[in-house]
């Protein structure tokens, strides 16, 4: 047997250009999520409204009666650091005025009327 069949020339040597698949575009994903709604009940307590340094009226959580608040001061923590900062700064001597300073202790806010406190204001 002899092979005869010659080699097809007009073939390329090479498998030729890729084919060029149509790059076509995604379609614009229209998502139309709507968006879930963020809206948190509120769910905040019955907290006494601002009493801070001086008596306020608030409703007293023991005896539930309107009041004005007695205040009392007390050493917190910001009298502590405010003595903490004076002996840094070698203030031995007056490292005790915050002690005497009502401006630098807590104050403690106590129901006039059953004698319970009712909320402590930290200065820090
Ligand atoms: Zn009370």
């Amino acid at each position: 047997m002899e092979k005869g069949d010659a080699p097809n020339d007009s073939a390329p040597p090479y498998p030729g250009p890729p084919m060029n698949y149509g790059m076509t575009a995604p379609p614009p994903v229209a998502y139309q999520g709507v968006p879930a709604a963020s809206v948190t009940p509120v769910t905040h307590m019955v907290v006494t409204p601002a009493l801070q340094g001086i008596p306020g009226q608030t409703v007293c959580p023991h005896c539930s009666q309107t009041v004005i608040t007695t205040t009392d001061h007390t050493v917190g923590l910001m009298t502590w650091a405010i003595c903490g900062g004076l002996t840094i700064l070698g203030c031995f001597l007056c490292c005790c005025i915050p002690f005497c300073v009502d401006s630098c202790k807590d104050v403690e806010h106590s129901c006039p009327s059953c004698q319970k406190v009712i909320y402590v204001y930290k200065r820090l």
